[in-house]
């Protein structure tokens, strides 16, 4: 029996949609996953007439790879992924490249190829984004590790990979975790893009009345134009526009409280210890966290009265909610810059040398926060690679300009609604902040140095000072 070229560990949503992709490009496939029987039913299944076969354990997978082996795990990340390396481990032989392509922290990332660089086989941290349509069609991926392993796999990721009008979205990203850093960077965005849409939603529906399909059609006309054409406005209609059994929209029978599996939360993390400045994804993340509060939402609503709704201009639907547009326009173009801005600092830390069009360009297609607006992001960093902040990019800075008094009129309005819009909020915030030369901070310097004598600088000397505050 000939020998497999690529093998696929984890037969999850992504795993199973992965090995298809891989083999429709011509790679014959191996698949392993935990419980067989799931491997047995894939095989039966969508794995029927494909060149894939499956193994019933990691011995026998292996075996069935041709060398150097080319193994992709897409599996649960954490302590599963740890102890799938240590179980394959001693299976693998010097060339083999063993790829994560799960949400692996990048820490875990970076621990994992300082372990396994000792040994002969090659490690890479891939992030993958797409979802399950992606990984099958198409998906974006940011592969770490060493540019030979990466080589290794180059031709069978550019294959793989969505294609966009300038390449693949697959390119080498740098050395030790830096794809997974990447990957959780791109989901930070993520959160952030996908809280600046509900409360767009809920602006739509508590403030403009508006129901399901009326509000479809606005993000229709969003999703026509540069700025807002995404992958996310596209899946935002649809979730508008799709009824219930009983002719009902459905968006209005799901509960109230999201999800999370931890990458936003690791983006926030990032960006605190690096000192990278981040709000409106970090409001996203607590926008989840108190969502989840249901049961104690509900108590409070009947103690804490805020003011009354009272309406205020979002703007006309059939010229597509402009005050509004504008506020979701503004907000999102700050989160795509806090999450580069985040990268950008990073890469000087951690030394991962990012490239920042490239990334852009791989986010361009397959990935979930897809949208035309990339293009304008690697054109910004193509012109500048050292681009401090992508607001001051001209035609970045153009947009926030025109549209900034419009998202200050919809967060003053929600505000005096009592309509909670932490994304456009911190957004303005972000904006406002970054575009004053003279903040209050001097007070801040002011007082830690009256209580703790931490001292200060001054506006009109050089120099370090301490004054003897008054008691
Ligand atoms: P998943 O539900 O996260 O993981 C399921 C797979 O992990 C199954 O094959 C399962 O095997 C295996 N697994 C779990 N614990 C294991 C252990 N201790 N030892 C060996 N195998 C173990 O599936 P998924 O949604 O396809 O995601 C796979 C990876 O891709 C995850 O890291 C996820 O975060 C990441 N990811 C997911 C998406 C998405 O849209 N779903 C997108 C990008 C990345 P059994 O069948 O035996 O339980």
């Amino acid at each position: 029996m000939s020998k497999a070229h690529f093998g696929l560990i984890g037969l999850g949503v992504m795993g199973e949609n992965l090995v298809l992709n891989a083999e429709s490009k011509g790679f014959s496939s191996v698949v392993y996953n935990r419980t067989y029987s799931k491997t047995e039913s894939f095989l039966k299944g969508r794995g029927l007439g494909r060149d894939i076969s499956g193994a019933i354990d990691l011995q026998d997978f292996v075996n069935r790879l041709e060398r150097p082996r080319r193994i992709l795990m897409m599996i649960k990340a954490g302590s599963a992924t740890d102890a799938v390396i240590d179980q394959i481990s001693p299976f693998l032989e010097e060339g083999d490249l063993l790829i994560d392509g799960g949400n692996s922290e990048f820490r875990d990332t970076e621990r994992r190829v300082k372990k396994l660089e000792s040994q002969s086989f090659g490690y890479i941290g891939m992030g993958v984004s797409g979802g399950a349509k992606g990984a099958l069609e198409g998906p974006s991926m940011m592969p770490g590790g060493t540019k030979a392993s990466y080589e290794a796999i180059e031709s069978l990721l550019k294959k793989m990979a969505a294609q966009v009008e300038d390449g693949p979205c697959v390119t080498y990203i740098g050395p030790g975790g830096s794809g997974h850093f990447v990957k959780t960077v791109h989901n930070g965005i993520e959160y952030g893009i996908e809280q600046i849409l509900s409360e767009a939603y809920d602006l739509m529906r508590r403030i403009g009345g508006m129901t399901g399909s009326e509000m479809a059609d606005v993000l229709g006309h969003w999703n026509k134009t540069e700025e807002l054409s995404s992958y996310l406005v596209e899946i935002t209609e649809i979730c508008m526009r799709t009824k219930d059994t009983d002719g009902g929209d459905i968006i209005e029978k799901i509960m109230d409280k999201a999800g999370q599996k931890g990458t936003g939360l690791w983006t926030v993390l990032s960006a605190l210890e690096l000192g990278a400045s981040v709000p409106t994804i970090y409001a996203s993340l607590n926008g989840r966290v108190l969502s989840s509060l249901k049961e104690e939402r509900l108590f409070a609503e009947s103690i804490l009265k805020g003011p009354s709704i009272k309406t205020f201009d979002i703007g006309d639907p059939s010229e597509g909610m402009i005050p509004l547009m504008d506020a979701v326009i503004v907000s999102t173009i700050v989160c795509y810059a806090q999450g580069m801005e985040l990268m950008r600092i990073a890469s000087n830390e951690y030394n991962y040398s990012l490239n920042m069009p490239s990334i852009a360009q791989i986010w361009k297609g397959g990935c979930i926060i897809r949208s035309r607006l990339l293009k304008r992001i690697q054109e910004a960093f193509s012109a500048d690679p050292q681009l401090p902040n992508l607001v001051i990019d001209p035609w970045f800075a153009d947009q926030v300009n025109k549209r900034l008094s419009n998202l200050a009129n919809v967060v003053a309005g929600a505000a005096q609604a009592g309509v909670p819009v932490p994304c456009l909020s911190s957004s303005l915030d972000y904006i406002n902040s970054y575009r004053t030369g003279r903040l209050p901070q001097n007070l801040v310097q002011a007082m830690r140095d009256c209580f703790g004598s931490h001292t200060y600088q001054r506006v009109d000397k050089e120099g370090v000072f301490h004054t003897d505050w008054i008691d």
